[in-house]
């Protein structure tokens, strides 16, 4: 007969390597909550959770498209209207040769379906250390195996580029660029940019260029598509509406792919397959991105002001509090603070969630330098709660 033990149904030894360490502390913080304690959450990069605002005539667009009957599938690639405005965007970034556009359940699911694409079992993806768990998520799904490449926190966070030349290998089929980043909240200059392109060109690989965060550079920069400075190198760009349109539960993102027609044609068949497999993303909210993107922008100028605020308070936090130092991020809504500590910075986080009520997410969850210290702060929070949680993360420090 069989023991109790002997009826578990195991997982699949693959997921070993799938880690989310953005909600490894909810568990401590939901215990703190059921005793009364007010969490100041800065863990997760969900604006909805905070003082912003979907633009209106988004949210008229896709009840409208309800009212009107759009409740069956969609097509694979993505309703017409919304793949002429993503690529008229697209262009106007200077990304030419556009081969194939398609709308997913989020940036999240075109990542997945253009990495299963494209990876044997067996062959590697450069990816950023740190890096942004999805991708070793769908990496691990696929028994591939993650090529890490470092981000340089002594140059503003930008990849380093040697090391990327010196990792490539046989089995190397692509390369992800976080830009704006996720964690580390750089933007890469165009330089880092050409370099990254000129690697890819030369070894064969795809660029897999994630761009959810490209409307929300804090310095009045302008973002450069890697897919513009390189023409000729097949590069899927990752898009969305969840962050820089305010709506990350309505699940809308896309890829556009780019480069060689002749180089790119037989992998683009195979995401073309992969994309008619799961029927399409979800119907009505796919209504939201021509006036997304055509519509008035006039929230970004008001979301970018708050997040300038809010970055240059997480600056100064760093600047005077002994222990710390930071890379000013200069898009996206993350700061990733070097903080100067002999243990564990798990411990760190935990201890700072259970004595101050500030919950952040620990570096080693996003991978670090070796003897290296970090957490990963969502400055998204208005002014009044981050100066709150500064004030006891300066205290807790000061300890
Ligand atoms: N890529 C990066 C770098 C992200 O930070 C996130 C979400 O935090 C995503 C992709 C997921 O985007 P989506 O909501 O479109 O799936």
């Amino acid at each position: 007969m069989l023991t109790q033990e002997g009826r578990e149904i195991l997982a699949a030894a693959r997921l070993e390597h799938v880690h989310y360490a953005i909600r490894d502390l909810a568990v401590v913080a939901d215990a703190l909550v059921a005793k009364g304690a007010k969490i100041l959450y800065l863990n997760v990069g969900d604006p909805m959770k905070f003082d912003f605002v979907t633009p209106p005539h988004m949210v008229e667009a896709v009840y409208k498209a309800m009212r009107d009957g759009h409740n069956g599938y969609a097509g694979s690639m993505g309703i017409p209207d919304a793949l002429s405005s993503i690529r008229v965007d697209a262009e106007k970034k200077g990304i030419r040769d556009i081969h194939s556009i398609f709308v997913t359940n989020g940036a999240s699911e075109a990542v997945d379906v253009c990495l299963a694409a494209l990876l044997n079992a067996g062959d590697n993806l450069l990816t950023p250390n740190p890096e942004y768990p999805l991708y070793s998520a769908v990496v691990a799904k696929l028994e591939a195996k993650l090529n890490p490449y470092a981000l340089d926190e002594s140059n503003g966070w930008q990849p380093d580029l040697d090391a990327i030349e010196r990792q490539v290998n046989p089995r190397t089929r692509g390369i992800v660029i976080i830009n704006p980043n996720n964690p580390t909240g750089a933007v890469y200059s165009r330089k880092t940019l050409e370099k990254i392109a000129d690697i890819a060109r030369r070894n064969n690989l795809v660029i897999f260029a994630d761009e959810i965060y490209d409307k929300l550079l804090l310095d009045g920069d302008e973002h450069l598509s890697i897919a513009a400075l390189a023409p000729d190198v097949p590069c899927i760009t990752f898009g969305g509406l969840s962050k820089n349109y305010l709506v990350p539960g309505w699940r809308v993102g896309w890829g556009i792919a780019s480069g060689s027609a002749s180089a790119i044609k037989p992998y683009l068949e195979g995401v073309h397959q992969l994309l008619r497999a799961r029927l399409c993303s979800a119907h009505p909210p796919q209504f939201a991105i021509k006036p997304a993107l055509e519509g008035p922008q006039d929230h970004l100028a008001v979301v970018r002001k708050k997040l300038k605020a809010r970055r240059d308070l997480t600056q100064k936090w760093a600047d005077e509090t002994p222990g710390v130092s930071l890379v000013a991020p200069k898009g996206a809504f993350y700061a990733f603070p070097k903080i100067e500590i002999d243990y564990d910075d798990k411990k760190w986080v935990t201890d700072l969630l259970t004595e101050k009520h500030v919950l952040l997410v620990h570096g080693s969850g996003f991978g670090q330098a070796p003897g290296t210290h970090h957490a990963r702060i969502v400055f998204l929070p208005d002014e009044a709660t981050l100066s709150k949680a500064y004030a006891s993360m300066a205290e807790f420090m000061r300890k």
